[in-house]
């Protein structure tokens, strides 16, 4: 290993080449990123960084491996979904036997304006791989107050598109002006997707993220959008930063200010999460014996525990949240979880 602390051998196809070179390489080895969502688009790009040597990753996500992720998810096995392994940790173990030298960090968090500070602070460069416009919208209020870049991926169906979004230039909302309306756009779980747009998509964003962090390089300016199904590809310049921007141009960051709202449903999903105003600590060995006092069957493991109750199921985490499947009604979910996890 030479005094730069870089191993020669293993990056020296990266360091032969002049976009990168011996200085690049140096500077991934030092730089921190945090990815947000470990579903496809996010494993793609975890993967990416992980083998090109960057320093420090910080995985972040709030659901386990299901059996229905290992088409497009390529750092999960059957295995994880068997033992509903959350996807960070399960990153993180399949990351490590890959390049032991990078610094992992898993959390299982939702991010929302309670979590957000703790989740991003410190590193270089956030990457979305969330699949959530609530999400993105988060993101892109933290790191315009922050003034730290970002880089957006989204994927539906065979279309992608990807976009860096830095500090003085402009931001997410200056190139989507409108919302639509929650629940009024398709999603992966609605219309699906195909594995390789991912691929193609979070590569792109690797390779942006490559750039950035490197300082090397000229960066993609565009929103970048393909149809890999139709063979369509397309740029679209950024505009300059929107003085009447609510984010950049007026700097209004509600979203990062609002109280996080007890409960939250998960569109498409037939699932209702309902998650502590408060930080706590879930006793789930205890909640376990309770509810095996009621006979029922309950599964748990170090990082979730879950068991089926009238005609729903409950998926209960350590940090407090839990996800009730089987409705898409607040209510009931809601006086489920009062019956039988929160007495
Ligand atoms: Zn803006």
């Amino acid at each position: 290993m030479p005094s730069s602390g870089i191993p020669s051998a293993r990056y020296s196809r990266q360091t032969r080449f002049a976009g990168l070179g011996q200085a690049g390489q140096q500077r991934l080895a030092q730089a921190r990123v945090a990815i947000v969502g470990l579903g496809a688009t996010g494993s793609t790009i975890a993967h990416a960084l992980l083998r090109a040597g960057v320093g420090y990753l910080r995985l972040i996500d709030r659901d386990w491996v299901e059996e229905h992720n290992l088409p497009r998810q390529s750092l999960y096995t059957e295995a994880d979904a068997a033992q509903l392994v959350p996807k960070v940790v399960a990153a993180k173990a399949h990351a490590q036997r890959i390049n032991s030298a990078c610094d992992i960090e898993a959390l299982v968090l939702d991010l929302h304006a309670g979590t957000i500070d703790q989740a991003l602070a410190g590193v270089d460069l956030i990457m979305d791989g969330s699949d959530s416009l609530e999400t993105r919208l988060l993101i892109n209020q933290w790191c315009v107050r922050e003034g730290k870049p970002w880089i957006y991926s989204g994927v539906l169906g065979g279309h992608g598109m990807t976009a860096n979004f830095r500090p003085k230039q402009a931001c997410w909302r200056c190139v989507f002006t409108t919302s639509p309306e929650p629940g009024s756009m398709p999603t992966c779980e609605t219309a699906g997707v195909i594995g390789p747009v991912v691929g193609v998509i979070g590569n792109l964003a690797a390779t942006e993220a490559l750039k950035l962090l490197s300082g090397q390089g000229q960066a993609n300016p565009d929103l970048y959008m393909l149809d890999l199904w139709a063979w369509q590809f397309e740029q679209l310049p950024l505009p300059t930063p929107r003085p009447d921007c609510p984010v950049c141009g007026l700097r209004q960051f509600d979203l990062l200010e609002q109280d996080s709202a007890p409960t939250l449903s998960l569109c498409g999903r037939n699932a209702i999460q309902i998650r502590p105003q408060q930080p706590i600590t879930m006793a789930l060995a205890q909640l376990a014996a309770h509810l095996q006092q009621a006979d029922l069957r309950v599964i748990q493991t170090d990082y979730l525990l879950r068991f089926a109750a009238e005609t729903l199921q409950a998926t209960v985490f350590p940090d407090g949240r839990v996800i009730i499947s089987g409705t898409d009604d607040p209510a009931l979910a809601r006086g489920f979880y009062n019956r039988w996890i929160n007495h």
